[in-house]
């Protein structure tokens, strides 16, 4: 456990110090719980969030992509249940006003201090704010909790503007807003994230067989993308533990270095948000089948996943440490479709006579993949620098390059290099990159 937890620190410094997250505000003494993405990390979200998106909307017919607005009518977080329910049990400690999760607490005292606690009382985790220039009650606005209420208010829309049958999926990516009561373990909670989100509306009846095909396919995800079996589990949620509209619930959940935890979410919502919504607006939110001419309101499928928490369950799978000689070597093993950074160019020397052919190379590859140019210290010295970021291939040219017109490949991995023929680069690359 010491040892995971020293992991994590490692992490932690790791994505400072190369530049993939950073606390917000930091200047100004950080803002707790709301984090930066730097120059490699927002590349590695960016990817995340493609790798999802082609998955579930651009590979398949059945799925189409959306984009709503965070602020959205107060009377959809009514209809939803999030302004009655959508809060935590909160205590404060009566000495030194830490507050804490009532329900994460394993002893009914304050874990800093020690002192007694308050009595449990309900905090809803909505972000309110205010439209317009009047700071009244009728002005006030939420900021999303989640992602999804956007597509169920547009169901209408979306299925006459396709004319799609069911069963239909909604997708959508974007910023939610939660005022946590404990945070914490960098991006995994925080109080602005990114959700990933796919409502799939299906025929009653055929929910089930929906839900099972829909928790083995994100199951899958993560792992077709590197994340290694052994530290993912389905969690599927006592019946007593269901929220009440749901008929079903399981979560996929990755083993941080401090425990397994959540990192999608999959639930069966039966027809629970449409009716409500329906109810709520005064329109009808129904599905007019032709085969069978019967109007039925469709149920819900939700996989509801987090971009943060799964770009640091790719982070903590990828870190890697091994005995490189007399050296430690850190490695992100990233899978390529995920690593910020496919290739890097790097010339042996910065010499002239060197650098017009590297950076001709360098200028021809970034058309097709992301690639940088090191030219800076030992050539060891840049393949570690390019371990640490999860960079797959390095390409290293020589003065042995410019009279044979071949470059090495370096693989990051088994660190084995290869020399092939600039004018092959290319295909080699696609080859072994295969995206
Ligand atoms: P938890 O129990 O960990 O608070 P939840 O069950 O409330 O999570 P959902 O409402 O199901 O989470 O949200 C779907 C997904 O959104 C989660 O699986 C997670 O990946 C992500 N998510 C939710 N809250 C946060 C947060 N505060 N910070 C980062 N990601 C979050």
């Amino acid at each position: 456990m010491a040892e995971q937890l020293n992991k994590m620190e490692k992490l932690v410094s790791l994505c400072k110090r190369r530049g993939f997250i950073f606390p917000s505000s930091e200047i100004y003494g950080g803002l707790s719980s709301c984090w930066d993405y730097g120059p490699l990390g927002v590349d590695m979200k960016r990817n995340i969030k493609n790798a999802w998106w082609h998955t579930i909307v651009q590979s398949r017919d059945d799925v189409v992509g959306i984009d709503t607005s965070i602020l959205m009518h107060p009377r959809v977080w009514e209809a939803s249940g999030h302004l009655s329910g959508f809060s935590d049990p909160l205590v404060e400690c009566k000495k030194c006003n830490l507050r804490f999760r009532a329900d994460e607490l394993k002893e009914q005292k304050c874990t800093v201090c020690g002192s007694t606690l308050s009595e449990p009382r309900q905090f809803n985790l909505m972000f309110k704010t205010f439209m317009g220039p009047v700071e009244d009650a009728a002005a006030v606005v939420y900021m999303r909790p989640e992602t999804a209420q956007g597509i169920f208010v547009n169901f209408e829309n979306v299925l006459t503007s396709t004319r799609k049958k069911l069963p239909l999926g909604i997708a959508q990516q974007g910023k939610s807003f939660r005022n946590e009561i404990t945070t914490g373990n960098l991006i995994f909670r925080s109080r602005e994230f990114e959700q990933m989100e796919l409502e799939f509306f299906v025929k009653p009846g055929t929910d089930m067989e929906w839900f099972d095909y829909w928790v083995n396919a994100r199951l899958e995800w993560y792992k077709k993308l590197g994340i290694k079996s052994e530290n993912l589990r389905l969690r599927p949620h006592p019946k007593e533990d269901l929220a009440h509209y749901a008929r079903c619930c399981t979560d996929v959940e990755y083993r941080f270095p401090w425990n397994w935890g959540e990192l999608e979410g999959i639930a069966n919502r039966g027809d629970f948000d449409l009716k409500q919504h329906a109810k709520f607006s005064g329109k009808g939110l129904s599905y007019f089948d032709e085969d069978s001419k019967e109007t039925t309101v469709p149920c819900v499928i939700e996989p509801s996943a987090g971009v943060d928490r799964s770009m640091l369950a790719f982070l903590a799978d990828a870190y890697d440490e091994e005995q490189d000689k007399d050296e430690i070597r850190v490695v992100l093993r990233l899978h390529p479709i995920i690593a910020p950074i496919k290739v890097a160019v790097l010339p042996l020397s910065k010499k002239e006579t060197l650098s017009p052919l590297a950076q001709q190379i360098y200028s021809d590859l970034r058309q097709t993949w992301a690639t940088t140019y090191d030219d800076s210290q030992s050539i060891g010295r840049r393949y570690r620098r390019q371990d640490e970021t999860g960079t797959p291939y390095c390409v290293t040219v020589d003065f042995q390059s410019l009279e044979d017109q071949a470059v090495t490949i370096r693989e990051r991995d088994s660190m084995q290099q290869e020399r092939i023929p600039i004018a092959n680069l290319k295909a080699a690359l696609a080859a072994k990159l295969a995206i």
